[in-house]
């Protein structure tokens, strides 16, 4: 049996209302397919990698664009979906597992497929993140595919090619016991039940300011619990979601990555009222920031000089 290692690019409506509802809701349609093909002794044997041409979404959202690199000009001449999908389908052969990172790639594949008139019959597939929470980090929460990296000390391609991230993935898969890991597959599911959400947000009481940019310099706002360990948290590189709202990175004092997001009333003449909430951070929320970073830029403190700031604060 081979292993096959998936992991795909998506596009996404520019709006819900202009969202493809029929047979299944589209909530992305596929731009690039990367996958790389691992053979019983974990060597790899094949790569595979094709731009699909999008037929519903083919404007490219901005943030998909800053994140993937993936222009509309490229996608014109690709195949579309039901030429790429018999050719990934073909290069998989028969006898195959189908791994991903995180549980987001399977039901878009399969979205995609029954929009364009396929059965959504995939063989065997498998979430890699959630084998690798119950053998290596064992916290019962989505890590990123680079935090995992960096845990297995492998050195990563960069993110965000669905073949790279493929190649990534499969530096992992390599590295565990995945004879065993497929076997005890279902147990290793029931044992994954991540913490209720609101244990993972802390929210702030709301807080007024002279202006909206007061609020990066209070230590009430920016510093906090972590909401994963209660270590002591800092905030860094804000950069704005909209004109009522920006979101930041902030770590704890035991690494724990985080997304703080600070949400203003309509400025008033007099003073901006604002609330916080935190999250841990998520690949999604992670390439949501990612995108926005790079095309507005970031403010107030670096991470660092942040930390730094934490460490004296004692
Ligand atoms: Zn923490």
């Amino acid at each position: 049996m081979n292993y096959i290692i998936l992991d795909m690019e998506w596009n996404q409506p520019p709006h819900v209302s202009r969202m493809i509802k029929e047979p299944v809701p589209l909530h992305g349609e596929v731009v690039e397919i990367g996958a790389v093909k691992l053979d019983e002794d974990m060597n790899v044997v094949s790569t595979f990698k094709t731009m699909v041409a999008p037929k519903y979404y083919k404007k490219m959202q901005k943030w998909v664009k800053a994140l993937t690199r993936i222009t509309e000009a490229e996608l014109k001449s690709a195949a579309d979906f039901p030429g790429a999908y018999s050719a990934f389908s073909e290069w998989c052969g028969k006898n195959c597992a189908v791994f991903t990172w995180g549980p987001d790639d399977i039901p878009m594949l399969k979205s995609n497929m029954l929009v364009h008139g396929f059965d959504d019959v995939l063989p065997p597939h498998y979430d890699l993140q959630v084998i690798f929470d119950d053998r290596i980090t064992k916290e019962k929460r989505q890590i990123s595919l680079s935090r995992a990296m960096e845990i297995l000390e492998e050195p990563a391609l960069e993110a965000h090619d669905a073949l790279n991230d493929a190649l990534n993935t499969a530096r992992i898969f390599a590295r565990l016991d995945m004879e065993t890991a497929i076997a005890e597959y279902d147990e290793i599911c029931d044992r994954y039940v991540k913490k209720p959400k609101a244990e993972r947000e802390v929210h702030n009481p709301p807080r007024t300011y002279e202006n909206k940019t007061d609020i990066i310099n209070d230590r009430e706002m920016t510093e906090f619990a972590c909401p994963v360990c209660g270590g002591r948290s800092v905030c860094f590189d804000f950069v704005w979601q909209n004109p009522y709202k920006y979101i930041s990175l902030a770590e704890c004092e035991n690494g724990h990555k985080l997304l703080a997001g600070f949400k203003f009333n309509r400025p008033t003449a007099k003073h901006v009222t604002a609330t916080r909430v935190v999250h841990e951070m998520t690949d999604e929320l992670k390439e949501n920031y990612d995108a926005r970073a790079s095309a507005k830029g970031t403010f107030g403190k670096k991470r660092e000089e942040a930390l730094d700031g934490l460490a004296v604060s004692v």
